[in-house]
């Protein structure tokens, strides 16, 4: 009897070191193994961020930009878990990380955002908390600091959801948000895409918003804190050379972002034409609660098959109430990482 039960837990001890050394959680897209059967929390506390999709290849990198985006991440991820660590909420985690990356001129949101095709700078940002569905948004800024805190703002002090342009800007300076020149958001390697963008649009003879000029760089984050609250964030300065007051999914809830304790919080980059119409962010917690896919499965389909199968390029980040995370995409790269008490990735490359 005793060299029987000796025999099994031997046998299962084999089992256990063959499904992790088969765990896929290590390939592209498939970062964090997801498990809905698992209902324990397999993470304390935990935060994703992105800092954008796109054609990111080592090739075109030099090793200090890939060390400056490493950097930031980095700086990024510590702010968020410092808070979390600390018995703090999501929507804190979440705002002052995405408040780090809109003020490096790095990423595509805050001081280094693209331009319009009039040379103008106009900020997108949203953000939703998932234990009541609670969300704030706002489009076409062009003299508030950090539209994160704009979004915050309107989700935590008004009766609405989406503010824009001049409403929007007012509504911000009314709740004491810091404003700045235009010119703060001026970056000259941003207005040489634009340049190049617009000397491709007169080669051509047609409209272009180039994802692949742009450099990308819109940014993301997705926290559950100790309480078992999700909030999702995520700001950028949308395309470069968008035209006519165009706004793209990031400050879109259900497009861009989306929160929902019950299933998980999102956060996209990508074309944000393709994001909104597929209702991308929401689509992963509907797939979870209606057909009782995991995160993985789920942000797997909608990012790898359904946007995919449309020419819709770009990603997400996401983590559910159990600290599950995943962070699919279909493009050649995606800035990302996360942070839990137990573990730390932090990825630019496919092949990370
Ligand atoms: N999704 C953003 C937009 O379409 C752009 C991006 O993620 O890079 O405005």
């Amino acid at each position: 009897m005793i060299l029987r039960n000796s025999n099994i837990l031997l046998l299962s001890a084999v089992c256990v070191l063959c499904i992790s050394s088969c765990d896929n959680s290590n390939k592209p897209g498939y970062q964090k193994s997801d498990n809905m059967n698992n209902t324990t929390r397999k993470a304390e506390y935990a935060i994703v961020i992105h800092g954008g999709a796109g054609t990111i290849l080592k090739t075109n990198m030099t090793e200090e930009r890939e060390q400056q985006y490493q950097k930031a991440l980095d700086d990024a991820l510590m702010i968020g878990k410092a808070i979390l660590e600390d018995g703090g909420s999501s929507e804190d985690a979440v705002v002052e990380t995405i408040k780090y990356m809109e003020n490096s001129p790095l990423f595509n949101a805050g001081r280094g955002a693209v331009f319009t095709s009039e040379g103008k700078n106009e900020l997108d940002a949203s953000i939703m908390r998932g234990s009541d569905l609670e969300a704030g948004a706002v489009g076409g800024l062009q003299t508030i600091k950090n539209p994160i805190t704009a979004a915050r703002a309107v989700m935590d002090s008004s009766d609405h959801v989406f503010l824009v342009g001049e409403g929007a800007e007012a509504f911000a300076k009314l709740n004491g948000l810091e404003q700045v020149d235009p010119g703060y958001f001026y970056t000259e390697n941003r207005y040489k895409s634009l340049q190049r963008i617009q000397e491709r649009e007169k080669e051509v003879g047609m409209h272009i918003t180039d994802m692949a000029d742009s450099k990308y760089g819109t940014v993301g984050a997705v926290a559950l804190d100790k309480h078992g609250n999700i909030c999702a964030g995520t700001s950028t300065g949308g395309m470069t050379n968008k035209s006519f007051g165009r706004i793209g999914d990031s400050p879109v809830i259900g497009a861009g972002t989306y929160a929902n304790n019950n299933t998980c919080g999102v956060s996209c980059t990508g074309h944000g034409e393709f994001f909104i119409r597929y209702a991308v962010a929401y689509d992963v917690s509907a797939m979870m609660q209606y057909a009782g896919k995991s995160l993985e499965d789920a942000a797997n389909e909608i990012v790898n098959k359904k946007l995919m199968d449309v020419g819709g390029s770009g990603g997400l980040i996401a983590l559910d109430k159990y600290g599950n995370i995943t962070m699919p995409f279909n493009s050649e790269g995606m800035y990302r990482g996360y942070v839990t008490d137990t573990e730390k990735f932090i990825g630019i490359y496919k092949e990370d």
